[in-house]
């Protein structure tokens, strides 16, 4: 029933959509950026199927590596799902894509491609524990924040669609945060991470990447790892030193952790496209400044 799409960003293995099958026809669970979106036609073809036969885009959350082909979808007739807070992002994407751009500067398309308006008559917004039935399948939102503040979990019966509250893995290898801004709240995440444990699914499946078994491990590293990237900063920041400054000893600190815990220099690699370290010290940078000065 649940297929790994494997959208190739960059290398194989780093971003993931999942395909759900059905008799009134497939959705997808998150659908990757825009500019895998031909990848993403290539992998529907593989299993049979057509973009415009895709009904349902369930969104775990608006970042363009889980949501940035969405209104491609829409445009074929897909409808999209998405938390509240998401939803206007979607609608009107411009600050969105604006924001970004300042990040990513001339890159920005090549990375992600285009980022168009969902009309609204696509777009539906789901609450916390809303469930949509879709083919005999009950597509239940779980809001878990803490990565985003906008992002659900998809429950489908005893399996649990994560997005990035449940964290990267590669390999098998170390469960580790994702942490880009705006939003950031550890204790939120912390929070999040104990709702999927009280609902303890049978598997969970990482948009980076794949599915997970060994659940309670996984989440247990996850939160050790997020505390202890917490506290990094948190002590640098504190010393002073400016985010920028943070990136290189930060990166040289993970990099050691991924390579104690066994993986390769090639396994590392994915970690390095899906959660470049860059992006966890601005977004952990972020949440203490914030914290600071609330
Ligand atoms: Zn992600």
């Amino acid at each position: 029933m649940v297929k790994t799409l494997d959208l190739h960003f960059k290398i194989k293995g780093a971003i993931a959509a999942y395909l759900i099958e059905s008799s009134e026809g497939p959705s997808l669970i998150d659908c990757g950026p825009h500019s895998t979106f031909p990848r993403l036609r290539e992998a529907l073809a593989e299993h049979g199927y057509a973009v415009g036969d895709i009904k349902n885009v369930f969104l775990t959350h608006i970042h363009f590596d889980h949501a940035g082909a969405a209104w491609a979808l829409a445009e074929q007739g897909a409808k999209v799902y998405v938390h509240p807070r998401g939803f206007k992002h979607m609608h009107d994407p411009t600050r969105l894509y604006q924001s970004a751009q300042r990040i990513y500067g001339d890159a920005m398309e090549s990375l992600w491609g285009e980022m168009h308006s969902i009309p609204l008559e696509s777009l539906t917004e789901v609450q916390d524990g809303e469930t949509i039935v879709f083919g005999g399948h009950p597509f239940q939102a779980i809001y878990t924040p803490g990565h985003a503040s906008h992002h659900i979990a998809w429950k489908l019966k005893d399996l649990l669609f994560t997005g990035d509250v449940a964290g990267c893995r590669f390999s098998a290898g170390l469960a580790v945060p994702p942490c880009p801004p705006p939003d950031i709240d550890i204790p939120l995440w912390q929070q999040s991470l104990k709702i999927i444990r009280d609902l303890a699914p049978r598997a969970l499946y990482l948009a980076h990447f794949g599915e997970v078994t060994d659940i309670d491990d996984h989440l247990n590293t996850l939160e050790w790892v997020l505390n202890d990237w917490g506290q990094w900063i948190k002590e640098k920041y504190n010393a002073g030193m400016d985010a920028q400054a943070m990136v290189v000893p930060f990166e040289a600190y993970t990099l050691g952790q991924l390579k104690d815990s066994g993986l390769s220099v090639k396994q590392i690699e994915n970690y390095q496209v899906a959660n470049p370290t860059w992006q966890s010290v601005y977004g952990l940078f972020r949440y203490w400044e914030k914290k600071a000065t609330s």
